[in-house]
Order: structure tokens, then C-alpha cells, then sequence
């Protein structure tokens, strides 16, 4: 089951210098910074209230981000929703007839398991599912 919005990501091209005006615009620190080397990513996470940011960098020049900030330039990204159960809501969408990028979940940042959705499966929207990892 889809449970909220878990986080909204946003691509950045200098992660050290969005870090800086969000802190400034939030007024809070960023609590984590992980690199994704799967992905080829590198985030940086805030919370704001009960709500996320995650600003995401390339950290490879063919990484799907690069690709992303050649194409559109920095900016909105992608939705993630909270899943209950991950695996049953990939399989769901699949039957659904919903086409993913990740038909099994990976390790992605913020000790989470996530899989993508393809933006053409969603009126052009980046949609990620994610669930914490239990310890
Ligand atoms: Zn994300």
C-alpha cells in the first residue's frame, strides 16, 4: 500500500552549494549526505517539519541525474511515496500494467529499498516507491 509522501527530490548541479541555500532557506541543517554509487548520485537530506528534502548530484558524468541536469538543468525531480510492503506494491504495478525502471527494489539512500517508476508510466512524473529497511 502507498502510505504518504516520503520525500521530494530535487537535482542539484553543485550539492555543496544548494546544501548552503537550503540550510539558508529552511533554517535548518542538512541531517545526512550519502553517495548512491549504483546510481551515481550523491544526496544530501533535509527535514523540514514532518516533511523531506533530497537534493541529489551527480557523481558520475553518465549517471541518470547527469543525464537529467544536461536535459532540463536543476530542479524538481522526483516524488517518493512510503510503501507498507515494497515488493507487493512493485508486483501490484506490474499487474497493474505500470511500467518500472526497477521491477525489484534497490539499496537507495537514507537506508531505504526503493525502485522507479518510468516517468512515461505517470504523465511525465519521476515517481519513486520506497521502505525503510528494517535493521
Ligand atoms: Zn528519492
Amino acid at each position: 500500500m502507498i502510505k504518504k509522501i516520503e520525500h521530494l527530490g530535487i537535482a542539484v548541479k553543485d550539492l555543496s552549494a544548494s546544501i548552503e541555500l537550503y540550510e539558508k532557506l529552511f533554517q535548518t541543517k542538512c541531517y545526512k549526505i550519502e553517495s548512491v554509487e549504483s546510481e551515481g548520485v550523491k544526496t544530501a537530506f533535509f527535514k523540514i517539519g514532518e516533511s523531506k528534502i533530497e537534493l541529489l548530484e551527480a557523481s558520475k558524468p553518465d549517471s541518470p541525474i547527469a543525464k537529467f541536469l544536461e536535459k532540463k538543468g536543476s530542479g524538481f525531480h522526483h516524488v517518493a511515496f512510503e510503501t507498507s510492503d515494497i515488493d507487493s506494491e512493485i508486483q501490484r504495478l506490474i499487474n497493474e500494467g505500470f511500467e518500472l525502471i526497477h521491477q525489484t527494489p534497490k539499496d537507495g539512500a537514507d537506508n531505504k529499498r526503493i525502485a522507479f517508476l518510468h516517468p512515461k508510466a505517470v504523465d511525465g512524473l519521476l515517481l519513486e516507491l520506497c521502505q525503510e529497511k528494517s535493521a
